[in-house]
């Protein structure tokens, strides 16, 4: 037999490493995922996520189950676990497909010699982007730091095809103990935001429901909160219930008969984020210690204020920038914000809070469904002005600004702010003197002077 150990890939379609176990094995494949104890501890981990992956694994689970096996689920440390299946099983082989982060792939390397020590045959794989970390160089075969001529440089490979569907499995030879499928409850979690519903058919519903027309509006609407105009397919790309391969793939057929040339603008837009995403993964790759520093080592001094009661009001969304609050709020309710608000409190904790970047993107790793660590760091490297390509320190969004351009008549604001319901939406877009609301702060910082300050400490270390 031979062993496929999902990791972040919860799917059957295009799935690299399990095709290839599929036909190495001739449908002798068992299905394997392990729990891992520090998945309920980890500072990154979150009832939103966690949620995500048990919705995920069910779901992976019936799909195993359609083509005639089920989802082997075991707890513990993964090392001895897979140990003790590989003899379990006498297996000849382990086939699984590679992480981009670092935590990740020392693990692997743990793994695969471990397999080895058991004289089990290796195989990894790649699938979290379209194209390797490592494959998108310049000319002279250095990563790229800078996004568009990395994706320039991408859109000229030509994509991999994704791999035709899988057959059935042949039937486990002996009935392996397996657990039951996790709840929130098993990592002492209580209830979970209104995720969207997790698992590959979720996934290619939504991916048919925005490629069938949405993505060709989505350069004039993508950045109004207010709307639903984008794709809501970063949990499916994060949790591998969606293959980015087959998505790229349906972008490009899409982009081939968008019929006008501002719709094959927004097809064009849609794909150009799908790079964003392969570029912070190449980022990662070759810089894993974006995870700790600053991308751009002259701001890696830089002075930060202590998380206090200030963060707290930013984490509830109460700080009295109704957009900043509106985004936090959504973010609490559904383990998901809007790119454009993403933008716009990210900004808000770094640059007018003067919060280290590090506890924002703790936060939404903690409360996202989507959290995924290569976009999360290099987005919040990006607004703190400190990352790959990042906004340069000086351009430092208004936050009220952005309301009235982004928000003119209020209605996402109102969505999420209930307390502000019936206050004028012209009232929205600036700093106001008194209370907008009962029961609704006044702006806890002005934002003009943060602006300035924020200013200063860059100019110290800027040359
Ligand atoms: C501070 C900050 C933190 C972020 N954290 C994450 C995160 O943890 N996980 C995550 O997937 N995205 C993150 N993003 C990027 C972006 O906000 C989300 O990918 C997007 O909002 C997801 O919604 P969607 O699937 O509807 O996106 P769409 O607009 O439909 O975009 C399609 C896909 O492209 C990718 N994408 C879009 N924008 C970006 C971007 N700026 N960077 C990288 N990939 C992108 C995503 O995979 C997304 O699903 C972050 C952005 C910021 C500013």
């Amino acid at each position: 037999m031979l062993i496929h150990w999902f990791r972040r890939d919860f799917r059957l379609r295009d799935n690299p490493a399990l095709h290839a176990a599929h036909t190495d094995g001739n449908g002798r494949v068992i299905p394997v995922y392990i729990l891992s104890d520090w998945q309920g501890s980890h500072r990154w981990s979150g009832p939103a996520r966690q949620a995500t992956l048990c919705g995920a694994l069910r779901s992976l689970n019936g799909q195993l189950e359609s083509l005639g096996t089920r989802l082997v689920l075991r707890r513990g440390d993964v090392l001895p676990e897979l140990e003790r299946l590989l003899r379990e099983t006498n297996a000849e082989a382990l086939y699984f497909n590679r992480s981009p982060d670092p935590a990740g792939r020392a693990l692997e390397q743990r793994v695969e010699a471990m397999a080895r020590t058991c004289g089990v045959r290796v195989r990894g794989f790649h699938e979290v982007t379209v194209f390797e970390p490592d494959r998108v160089l310049t000319k002279t075969g250095h990563p790229f730091r800078v996004f568009t001529p990395f994706s320039r440089a991408w859109l000229q490979r030509e994509p991999p095809a994704p791999l035709p569907p899988l057959k059935p499995f042949a039937p486990a030879p002996i009935p392996l103990p397996s657990l039951p499928l996790p709840t929130l409850a098993d990592w002492g979690l209580g209830s979970a935001p209104a995720i969207l519903e997790p698992g590959e058919p979720a996934a290619h519903r939504r991916m048919e429901t925005f490629l069938g027309d949405p993505v060709f509006h989505y350069a004039g609407e993508r950045d109004l909160p207010a709307l639903d105009a984008t794709s809501h397919l970063s949990a499916d790309l994060r949790w591998g219930t969606l293959s980015p391969r087959l998505l790229v793939q349906r972008t490009r057929d899409a982009l081939a008969h968008a019929g006008t040339a501002a719709r094959r603008e927004g097809a064009r837009k849609f794909l150009g984020e799908l790079i964003w995403r392969e570029f912070y993964m190449a980022v990662l790759w070759h810089w894993p210690d974006v995870l700790d520093w600053e991308f751009q080592p002259r701001f890696r001094g830089l002075k930060w204020d202590a998380p206090g009661t200030a963060f707290q009001r930013w984490c509830e969304g109460t700080t009295g920038f109704p957009l900043v609050d509106a985004g936090m709020r959504q973010l609490a309710a559904t383990g998901w914000m809007h790119n454009r608000v993403r933008m716009v409190v990210s900004m808000f904790l770094t640059k007018d809070l003067h919060m280290d970047w590090r506890h924002g993107e703790a936060f939404f790793m903690r409360s996202l469904a989507d959290g995924e660590i290569a976009s999360n760091n290099g987005g919040w490297q990006w607004s703190a002005g400190v990352g790959a390509d990042a906004a340069p320190y000086f351009r430092i969004q208004n936050p009220w600004t952005q309301t009235a351009r982004y928000d003119p008549d209020g209605s996402y604001i109102k969505r999420w702010v209930p307390e502000l319901a019936d206050v004028p939406p012209g009232l929205l877009t600036k700093a106001p003197s008194s209370a907008l609301a009962p029961g609704y702060p006044l702006p806890m910082v002005d934002h003009a002077r943060e602006r300035e300050i924020t200013l200063d400490r860059f100019a110290a270390l800027a040359r």
